[in-house]
């Protein structure tokens, strides 16, 4: 009867979206009571699958087929489905990421679970099982009482503090009998992407929007970002005109960020943006128009032509 966490890696690396979701998972079993069984898809050493204990999963089941070394959301699935009815899971994780929003609605549906996605808190089990999530691109809260036998989640990244405890987890594999079909869809070439900082794992991020006038204008930010050790995020207009890579866009058909510092340089705040990082930690907004409305979300604000202001705040950082 216990909580399971789909366990996203590549190549057996835990990205911090994933310690913080097992840590998510290990927080509802002990409050339920049960234990904290994460799936593993494709090839993991023991060693790396055991570290998961550290974030309080208690068994790892491990289903070592290659083929899952990239997301297939019906295979994908299917693994997660007989993770679940092995395990006789009341509650499925996973995360609100690319590889969540394709499998959980699927698990879902499989298993009959009522399913909250884009969490943002652990269940209040004093309700019922209610649970807060986005809605309305980030400007409001639902407050869910998911009242079916089994529940499947998807957490928001960066919702939580991850904190490396001790433990290790015992590991088991999990024979799924896949079919032919089930890899239907084949993936023909994985990009990756190469940054100083990966974006979704950044404590501070420089983001520019169609402010900064043109791409050639995106190394005073490259430069600021470098100084801080910041990754560099965009608003999506200007990953549109092709002026920096989609996987830079944040916001509500980009990615969701919350980093403890957010520097948004000729953005003007948009709600759509706004979605996709109102959960930074601290905003500072540079603009030249003072009624932009990101002023009304920062929590410093400096008026003025990002052209003349981020080469200074560039040489400022410099001196510490
Ligand atoms: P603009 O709105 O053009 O703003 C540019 C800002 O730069 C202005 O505030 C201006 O005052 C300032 N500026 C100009 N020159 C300077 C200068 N020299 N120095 C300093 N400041 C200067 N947008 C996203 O970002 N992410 C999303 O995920 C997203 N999803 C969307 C989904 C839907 C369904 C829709 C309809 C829209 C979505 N948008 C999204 C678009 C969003 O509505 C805005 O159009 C967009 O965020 C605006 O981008 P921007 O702020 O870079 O550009």
């Amino acid at each position: 009867m216990s909580v399971i966490v789909l366990a996203e890696h590549t190549q057996g690396v835990f990205k911090k979206k994933t310690l913080e979701l097992v840590q998510y998972a290990a927080g509802i079993a002990q409050s339920m009571g049960t234990t904290t069984t994460a799936v593993v898809l494709g090839d993991a050493t023991d060693a790396e699958m055991q570290g998961l204990g550290q974030y309080g999963a208690n068994k790892v089941l491990q289903v070592a087929d290659s083929r899952l070394d990239t997301l297939n959301a019906r295979a994908y699935s299917k693994a997660l489905i007989a993770a679940a009815q092995k395990e006789g899971a009341k509650v499925v994780v996973a995360p609100h990421d690319v590889t969540g929003k394709a499998v959980a609605p699927r698990v879902a549906a499989a298993l009959k679970a009522g399913m909250v996605a884009g969490a943002v808190s652990a269940p209040d089990l004093s309700k019922g099982f209610v649970v807060k999530k986005n809605v309305f691109a980030g400007k409001a809260f639902a407050f869910v009482n998911v009242t079916s036998d089994v529940k499947v989640i998807t957490l928001m990244p960066n919702t939580f503090q991850v904190k490396a405890g001790a433990g290790s987890a015992s590991v088991e594999k999990l024979d799924v009998a896949f079919e032919d079909k089930d890899f239907s869809v084949k993936v023909k070439a994985v990009n990756k992407v190469t940054g100083e900082v990966p974006l979704s794992e950044a404590e501070l991020v420089v983001s520019g929007g169609r402010g900064m006038k043109g791409p050639e204008n995106w190394g005073i930010l490259e430069d600021l970002a470098h100084e801080l050790g910041a990754a560099l995020a965009c608003s999506r207009p200007v990953a549109d005109s092709h002026w920096r890579p989609h996987h830079e866009h944040v916001g509500q058909t980009g990615g969701t960020i919350r980093p403890n510092l957010y520097i948004a340089v000729g953005i003007s705040g948009a709600i759509q943006h706004l979605a996709g990082v109102n959960g930074s930690k601290t905003i500072v907004v540079i603009n030249k128009d003072p009624e932009a409305p990101f002023f009304k979300a920062a929590d410093y604000g400096v008026v003025g032509d990002a052209l003349e202001i981020v080469p200074k705040l560039t040489e400022a950082v410099k001196k510490f």
